[in-house]
């Protein structure tokens, strides 16, 4: 990875800061939450309003969805944009949302405090370059079939660009095992962080595809040293329009959150000190 200029970690380990509205990422541990899509007004000022109270720091919801099939919903585009805007009013939480097009980044931006570029859209880089043209900060999630040093080298076609702000996210990869709906590479965060300055986040909710394995699989994300964590929250999981099968009651994510709080101490008490 000699080729990485940007990416890597100097000699002095500094590491990059990304602030979004006064958060720290980088530096604070920190939750983005929310539903997978933005199906209506209701169902996302509900959903904002029920993370925010159970301590997310940022709103997630897709208005462009990279979706498998073309027959099943694909976002509600420029009005789902809007429904984020008004929930940034309501709640306050910075917004981000997923960019598939490059020809979209510098208006979707202008509802967006962080673009995410998707798992199926790592390695297209028209977008990667768009991205980095914008200083807004960059949500990079791993692609499903990405070596280390391929999606560094995506992060590395933002920075590039004149973009520091990036901010990878490991989602779980395609391996041969099929009981999860990906197989989350945990073991990914210690080695970027190893390698790169910018911050890790780790997405258990796509990571896992399975309700029952988000929980531990939070846990176990930060104990692994990820600087954030991704979750999808619906407020009505059984109705949602995208990603049913994993997304989390605000009941649940109230619970993980409580649990998240707890764990950072012990973190940093047991493996930050201790450790190093
Ligand atoms: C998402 O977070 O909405 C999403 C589509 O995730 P991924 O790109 O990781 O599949
Ligand atoms: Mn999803």
């Amino acid at each position: 990875m000699e080729d990485l200029k940007l990416a890597r970690i100097g000699k002095e380990k500094k590491r990059t800061i990304v602030d979004i509205n006064g958060i720290q990422v980088g530096k604070d541990l920190v939750v983005i939450a929310g539903p997978c899509s933005v199906e209506s007004e209701e169902q996302t000022i509900k959903t904002a309003i029920a993370v925010k109270k159970a301590g997310a720091d940022m709103l997630r919801g897709g208005a462009f969805k990279p979706r498998t099939s073309p027959y099943t919903f694909q976002g509600l585009g420029i009005k789902g944009l809007k429904i984020l805007e008004n929930a940034r009013k309501e709640t306050g939480l910075p917004i981000v949302t997923e960019v598939v097009d490059a020809r979209a980044v510098s208006w979707v931006c202008e509802y967006a405090d962080v673009i995410q570029i998707g798992a199926r859209n790592m390695q297209n880089f028209p977008l990667l370059k768009e991205a980095g043209k914008s200083k807004k900060p960059i949500l990079l999630k791993r692609g499903v079939h990405s070596t280390l040093s391929e999606w560094l080298n995506c992060a590395e076609y933002i920075l590039a660009e004149g973009n520091p702000n990036v901010i990878l996210c490991e989602r779980g990869i395609r391996t041969f095992e099929t009981y999860t709906r990906n197989t989350l590479d945990l073991s990914i965060v210690p080695a970027a962080k190893e390698v790169t300055h910018l911050p890790v986040f780790v997405d258990p909710s796509h990571g896992t595809g399975k309700l029952s394995l988000i929980e531990s699989m939070t846990y176990a994300s930060i104990f692994a040293g990820a600087d954030g964590i991704m979750l999808e929250v619906h407020i009505e999981p059984e109705k949602a329009m995208s990603d049913a099968d994993q997304q989390l009651s605000p009941e649940d994510f109230a619970k993980i959150m409580h649990k998240i709080k707890k764990l950072k101490q012990s973190y940093d008490t047991i493996v930050v000190e201790d450790i190093g």
